[in-house]
């Protein structure tokens, strides 16, 4: 079914959805990474990006945040832009664990697999996918220029969180020096390792999110910038990744309950991904169990049931002035 909705109702189901959220209370902030521990729990912001480069923003959408595992997007895209669709299935592969991200059981299980690029093994695996080979500096600007290209701007590094994350990231260590033992580490492992870690620990805003999950959603158009960023083919396979793992071992729950494929970080950001029709980022930092952040889930579940909204309903969205 055609189901039409205007860019003013989707601007006050933003808004709505936006002061429910406000209220809505719980989560703790992410106390693994000592640098996440500190940061002000009551930012909240969220942005909503149509493929025609209308925005709506709400609340802190200039704060500059760890994008954490959110940046596993944006690298899994540098990887199939780089090597194709079906090495990244290859090499790192595309099945949910239903375990937690950092999971080394995970890896076992799934015959050596790193299972998914939206994990930590695929994740780090995927960095050490990434060309020029051997070559930190480069591959660090080419994921740099590869988010820059998504987002319409450019990334920062918060240092601080950098070193604080490099410090901790024992977990990490074990994964990728396991991974190296099965054959799935493709360059250097501590090299890989960095890169990953250096990539989690960029500050990265709900506005540059909301453009990087809007360009997912339009086939690889950066509704800011107009540039074709990546070849159409590999939204589908980038918004199965995001829709089956995105959300952690809560993956299915999420999706279940809000119809948008959307993948988290332990900052406290989302981004979804509603294919052909928008893309929408929130930020909290206090996080469930799960590790995905509370109030951001309120919001875009919200924002979803306002305007009745699915990725799986059926029905071809048109979006009126
Ligand atoms: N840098 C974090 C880690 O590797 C990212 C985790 C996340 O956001 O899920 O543990």
């Amino acid at each position: 079914m055609d189901k039409i909705i205007t860019k003013s109702q989707i601007r006050m189901a933003a808004e709505q959805a936006y002061n429910y959220a406000t209220t809505v209370t719980g989560g703790a902030n992410a106390n693994y990474i000592p640098f996440l521990a500190n940061i002000n729990p009551d930012l909240f912001g969220m942005s909503v990006m149509l493929p025609d480069g209308t925005a709506v923003n709400l609340g802190d959408t200039q704060y500059r945040f760890g994008i954490e595992s959110v940046s596993k997007v944006p690298t899994a895209i540098l990887a199939m832009k780089q090597s194709g669709t079906q090495a990244v299935l290859d090499k790192i592969g595309a099945d949910a664990t239903g375990l937690p991200f950092n999971s080394i059981f995970a890896i076992l299980l799934e015959n050596d697999h790193p299972s998914t690029p939206l994990v930590n093994a695929g994740a780090i695996s995927a960095c050490s996918m990434i060309e020029p080979n051997g070559d930190s500096d480069g591959k660090w600007e080419a994921i740099i220029d590869n988010i820059t290209g998504l987002c319409g701007s450019a990334p920062e590094l918060i240092d601080e969180l950098y070193k604080s994350e490099s410090a901790t990231n024992f977990n990490n260590r074990a994964i990728t020096w396991l991974l190296k033992n099965y054959g799935r580490i493709y360059d250097d492992p501590d090299m890989s390792l960095d890169l990953y870690t250096r990539q989690c620990s960029l500050g990265i805003t709900t506005e540059q999110l909301a453009v990087m999950a809007a360009t997912i959603a339009a086939g690889g158009v950066n509704p800011i910038s107009g540039k074709s960023v990546f070849e159409s083919e590999i939204s589908p396979k980038i918004t199965t990744l995001i829709a089956t793992v995105g959300f952690y071992q809560n993956s299915g729950d999420w999706l279940y309950t809000s119809g948008i494929p959307a993948k988290s970080g332990v900052g406290g950001g989302v981004l979804g991904v509603l294919p052909g029709v928008l893309g929408i980022a929130a930020f909290a930092p206090p996080l469930d169990n799960a590790g995905n952040s509370v109030k951001a889930q309120a919001a875009i579940k919200k924002f979803m049931e306002i305007l009745g909204l699915g990725v799986l309903n059926g029905d071809r969205v048109i979006i009126k002035e």
